[in-house]
């Protein structure tokens, strides 16, 4: 698979291509409050990209080098496609490359701030049967779901509250975000989709 040499979300960035030099990470602690993507410039975009997650429904993990010079890595991008499969109706979809680029981005974002987490993937692909399981259970699930397309993922990065992670996700203006905030130890998760603009509470 080949995508254009900065992946899809460069366009909406190149505005900031000539910005001042890119400071050192250390020069960026302590971390904001607030977590802003737009202030990425191109640099960041160029880099390879490696994708650190987790899957605590199949306690799988994995760290893969996805993508670089420009391009995916195919049998990387297979086995994110795999770990983010739907694990109750065990079925595998092509999961949207630009949804996996703004994974990436979030993790790689805090990555900068000294916060290297891998990202717990709660929910990604979703067949139409699990879909109206859940929906049928009373757990948050729309029937048009964009889980069904490969085009959504419920995450959580555990050092970062639900506020946060969504700030941080939904300053990359590439889709939908919506927060579910939960009590208990783990805290909620994020809903993210690479569909229209649009945020809720879910
Ligand atoms: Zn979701």
């Amino acid at each position: 698979m080949r995508l254009s040499a900065l992946g899809v979300l460069a366009p909406a960035l190149s505005t900031t291509a000539a910005a001042a030099p890119q400071a050192a990470p250390a020069d960026l602690t302590p971390p904001p409050d607030l977590f802003d993507a737009q202030l990425l410039d191109l640099d960041f975009w160029v880099k390879p990209r490696t994708l650190s997650v987790t899957r605590p429904a199949s306690g799988e993990r994995t760290k893969l080098l996805y993508w670089k010079d420009g391009e995916v890595i195919d049998s990387a991008y297979q086995e994110l496609c795999h770990l983010l499969r739907d694990v109750n109706g065990r079925e595998t979809a092509p999961i949207d490359p630009k949804l996996l680029e703004m994974l990436w981005g979030t993790q790689a974002f805090i990555a900068r701030y000294g916060l290297e987490q891998p990202l717990e993937i709660l929910s990604g692909y979703r067949t139409p049967a699990s879909n109206a399981r859940l929906i049928e259970a009373g757990v948050p699930a729309a029937r048009k779901s964009l889980h069904m397309s490969g085009k959504a993922a419920d995450i959580r990065i555990s050092s970062l509250s639900e506020e946060v992670l969504g700030g941080l996700v939904r300053s990359f203006r590439q889709g939908g975000v919506g927060y579910y905030y939960r009590s208990g130890p783990k805290g909620g998760w994020i809903h993210a989709d690479t569909g229209l603009n649009r945020t809720w509470k879910g």
